[in-house]
């Protein structure tokens, strides 16, 4: 699996990972062998968050992953209901515990909320300074408070986590041309619209199918593909399937030519300039 350089981190992350978000309601054994795919195959980068099932979620990572940790680029969320200096500390331990692990690759802040961002950045230094965490992000920020975000922790902000996929590309207008001259990754949560995909309209159906064909691929691994256009746009669809991961990591691997883009484009329209960040 291709790896890209994660913002400012110096680390190298796979461009396709694996989300965890729904995994508890999957059955755990399947789940496990899906992330054990994963890892066969590089796509390294496993997103998971205290909020998945109030931590259930990130047992059921931390067990699929032991003996496998340092293969890991790991990464998990603190929500702002929590972000407070002790807040967020208090909440990474847990995380940790959860996970079995005695780091983050990365830790996140879920969504902007009410603790002011001073705080929870200051508590994601120490954290890193202590060794518990390596990087970290922001997720579901629009471009004004990304650049908050990077101006109080002097330029440290790895990632920020937004919603996108075709039928969703809000962030094109601002988070990912303002992300790339930040020196700042975008990470592409939801990129099958939470499983609602192909979508519906029978021409955006038959253009993914006809550039799949053409490229030797599947409509999943051509959306994934335009998705990760960009060299600092990373993806993390969720699957708990060996075979659907293994489709999904397939994605780095398809050539998609000038008319496809265009034609992906054409059909799958950005869409007028709204402020605000899309977000489920
Ligand atoms: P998604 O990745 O767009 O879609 C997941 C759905 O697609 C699942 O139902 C999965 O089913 C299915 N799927 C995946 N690969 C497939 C394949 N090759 N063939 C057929 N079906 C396939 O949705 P998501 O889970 O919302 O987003 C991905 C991750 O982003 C989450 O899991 C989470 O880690 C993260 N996220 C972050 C935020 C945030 O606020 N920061 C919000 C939402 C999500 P199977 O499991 O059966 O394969």
């Amino acid at each position: 699996m291709k790896r890209r350089r994660f913002g400012p981190t110096g680390f190298e992350v796979p461009v396709i990972g694996l989300g965890t978000w729904k995994m508890e309601l999957d059955d755990r054994a399947e789940a496990t062998r899906a992330i054990h795919k994963a890892l066969d195959l590089g796509m390294t980068h496993i997103d998971t968050a205290e909020m998945y099932d109030t931590g259930e979620v990130e047992e059921i990572v931390g067990s699929a992953i032991a003996g496998r940790r340092t293969e890991v680029f790991l990464v998990s969320k603190v929500i702002p209901d929590h972000a407070s200096y002790k807040g967020t500390i208090h909440a990474c331990e847990k995380s940790l515990k959860r996970l079995n692990t005695a780091w983050l690759d990365g830790y996140l802040l879920h969504w902007p909320g009410s603790p002011p961002l001073e705080e929870t950045l200051h508590a994601f230094e120490t954290l890193r300074e202590q060794g518990k965490i390596r990087s970290y992000g922001v997720s579901n920020f629009n471009l004004e408070e990304l650049k908050d975000a990077v101006r109080i922790s002097n330029g440290r902000i790895a990632c920020n986590q937004v919603l996108y996929h075709l039928e969703e590309r809000g962030i094109e207008h601002e988070i990912v041309p303002g992300c790339r001259e930040l020196g700042v990754a975008v990470v592409a949560y939801s990129p099958f619209a939470q499983g609602e995909f192909p979508p519906k309209d029978p021409e955006k159906k038959r253009c993914l199918e006809e550039i799949a064909k053409a490229r030797g691929g599947t409509p999943r691994q051509v959306a994934l593909r335009f998705l990760t256009r960009e060299p600092h746009v990373f993806a993390i669809p969720k699957s708990s399937r060996a075979a659907h991961v293994a489709e999904n990591a397939g994605a780095e691997k398809l050539e998609l030519i000038s008319e496809d883009l265009e034609r992906l484009d054409r059909t799958f329209p950005k869409g007028k300039y709204r402020k605000d960040v899309p977000m489920l």
